[in-house]
């Protein structure tokens, strides 16, 4: 048991302020200490880099072999391989344990995605009894449609704002001495982009046939 903040030595004591650095513990709450010394933890997440490269050009790869698909194979390696890479080159400047704050954090814009798309499908699916016929918004109810106004805007409005913004912040968080440990997690905000993506492409045919026309 080590203190989160600092990695200071916590075993045998009872909870309380951490003695080097002062962030209160408790022995019976997990999420208030680490078990992992600096060096197992960036261990870890070496593993965990390699993990999502292979499943991220396992992505690609499902998406390239067919022509109609070439560019969502394309946006995945240019979200995921930019992500591997602030993820890798994070590691070393990691110096206390991964927040799981942060971790669901940078997780946001990936769940936006897939799922104003997925509640999108589902509602659609439920509403008409089936995938449209044809494009368009013909025959849909009034609250089918309001939610595919929603989905279409949280689908690429927070992606546009993260493609502007993200190179900025690598650089803003590699300079800035104190936030540099924000590089990895940027990485873990793309990759779960990339992935996020991906997902929404595996979804029905008559669902995606609509999406994109
Ligand atoms: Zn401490």
């Amino acid at each position: 048991m080590r203190c989160s903040a600092c990695e200071y030595t916590l075993a045998g004591l009872v909870a309380g302020p951490c003695p080097e650095c002062g962030l209160r513990f408790d022995p019976a709450d997990p999420g208030t200490f680490t078990v992992l010394n600096g060096f197992e933890h960036r261990q870890r997440q070496m593993w965990i880099g390699v993990a999502a490269a292979v499943l991220l050009a396992a992505v690609a790869i499902r998406f390239s072999v067919k022509s109609d698909t070439g560019g969502v194979a394309m946006l995945v390696l240019m979200t995921g391989v930019p992500g591997l890479l602030a993820f890798f080159g994070g590691i070393p400047l990691l110096r206390r344990p991964l927040s799981t704050r942060l971790v669901a954090v940078s997780m946001i814009p990936a769940i936006i995605l897939a799922g104003s798309f997925y509640t999108l499908a589902i509602h659609m699916y439920l509403s008409l009894g089936g995938w449209p016929a044809n494009i368009g918004n013909a025959g849909f109810s009034s609250p089918l449609n309001f939610h595919v106004e929603i989905a279409q805007h949280c689908f690429w409005f927070p992606s546009l704002i993260l493609f502007v913004t993200w190179p900025i912040a690598v650089v803003v968080f590699a300079v800035v001495r104190r936030w540099q440990a924000g590089v990895h997690y940027l990485g873990i905000v793309a990759i779960a982009w990339a992935l996020g993506f991906g997902l929404t492409q595996l979804g029905p045919d008559g669902f995606l046939d609509w999406w994109w026309d």
